[in-house]
């Protein structure tokens, strides 16, 4: 039986093995941080449920549904209730037409595929990913496919297959391979490799981000929460760039006569939690402290990909084809929303057993 290794368990990576350990090879699943997920993470506190990473996905695209029904959770994707955004000049708030968010925000997607709003899973995001991986062990009989805390170092070429280094000193030998890695971290090693054109992996930028969820008792907050949410109009040099109004966007995130906001902020020395509720209280007529809130900082979140992109993956892959079987999955290369994670990861399991002949 073929063995294939993907290093890095994020949506990609266990999109990608879903589907390798579906064709029936032996996969094993390297994941450096002590969960899998990657840059989804949604996390319980006192009945509210409260996002790390992405919220919901664009309800026009059909790769999360369809893993969803392969999972037997279909039933749990939920739909965005409030719809609709605003922007805040500085003094009111002015409607924003449908995608207007977005392109504020500098994200690109289609104005039609943003029509048709956002859905989530029931216990959120992470609801994808603790069933994908409850799977994936379910699925294993001998050694774990799911390995976490365990840092690949580095891979290198063994005969007709693979080397891959793991932190501690261990190495696996698998026939192939699928780097479901961010760009910084694949390029390296594909470069050590002598791969031509692996340079430009190097110039994916990806932009820092934070985000603050607070916790309030509805009664706080004075101000009629329209909408999803509201950006901040880029004339003001204010931290808050955006806030999603969590609890209205998603049924569920928080308990009865409560409310969950989540505040996109700019980098920043100061303390995000005191920023984000000093500008929000300002907005939102807030009364009082947030009963809590939880900062994520993310020093790498969202690559934006360098001119020609595409090309230049495009001839990489084809550098592909002449060395053992290896694919690149993920948000560092086709596209950063979590519907184009799971596609890129199903289409690196798709290549890698087209060549292992499977
Ligand atoms: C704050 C934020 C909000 C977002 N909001 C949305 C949204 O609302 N909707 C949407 O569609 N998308 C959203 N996105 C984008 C989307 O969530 C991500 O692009 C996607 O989840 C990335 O998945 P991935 O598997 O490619 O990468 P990652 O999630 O980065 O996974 C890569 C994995 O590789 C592991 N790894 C790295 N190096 C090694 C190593 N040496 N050895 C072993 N493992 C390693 C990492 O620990 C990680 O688990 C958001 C992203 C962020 C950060």
């Amino acid at each position: 039986m073929s063995h294939v290794v993907v290093v890095g368990a994020g949506i990609a990576g266990l999109a990608a093995a879903w589907d390798l350990k579906q064709a029936g090879v032996d996969v094993t699943v390297l994941e450096s941080e002590p969960r899998p997920g990657g840059v989804i993470v949604t996390e319980r506190r006192d009945g509210f449920v409260v996002e790390g990473g992405p919220d919901g996905f664009l309800a026009a695209e059909p790769e999360i549904p369809a893993l969803s029904a392969e999972l037997g959770i279909a039933e749990r994707i939920v739909r965005q209730e409030a719809r609709g955004s605003s922007r805040w000049t500085g003094t009111a708030f002015e409607p924003l037409e449908e995608g207007g968010a977005a392109a504020l925000l500098g994200i690109e997607t289609r104005t039609a595929d943003l029509a048709a709003g956002f859905c989530t899973l029931a216990d959120g995001m992470g609801e994808l990913v603790t069933s994908l991986a409850e799977r994936l062990v379910g699925a294993q009989h001998a050694a774990p496919l799911l390995q976490l805390g365990q840092p690949v170092t580095g891979i290198g070429i063994a005969g007709a297959g693979w080397r891959v280094a793991v932190t501690g000193g261990s190495t696996l030998e698998p026939d192939a391979l699928v780097l479901a890695l961010p760009a910084y971290a694949a390029g390296p090693w594909l470069k050590q490799i002598g791969l031509q054109g692996s340079d430009k992996l190097d110039e994916v930028f990806y932009a820092p981000s934070t985000t603050v969820s607070l916790a309030y008792r509805a009664d706080q907050i004075g101000h009629d929460l329209e909408g999803s949410g509201f950006v901040v109009g880029a004339q003001h040099a204010a931290p808050l760039r955006a806030c999603t109004y969590a609890s209205s966007k998603f049924a569920g995130r928080a308990p009865q006569g409560h409310v969950l906001l989540r505040a996109f902020l700019a980098p920043s020395r100061d303390d995000s939690a005191t920023i984000a509720h000093t500008q929000l209280a300002a907005i939102l007529e807030i009364r009082g402290e947030p009963l809590w809130s939880r900062v994520f900082h993310w020093s790498r979140a969202l690559p934006r990909y360098p001119e020609r992109y595409a090309l230049h993956l495009t001839a990489l892959r084809e550098r592909f084809a002449r060395m053992a079987p290896v694919a690149l999955a993920g948000a560092g290369y086709d596209g950063a929303g979590v519907s184009a994670c799971v596609r890129s990861g199903r289409e690196a399991a798709r290549v890698v057993l087209g060549r292992l002949g499977g």
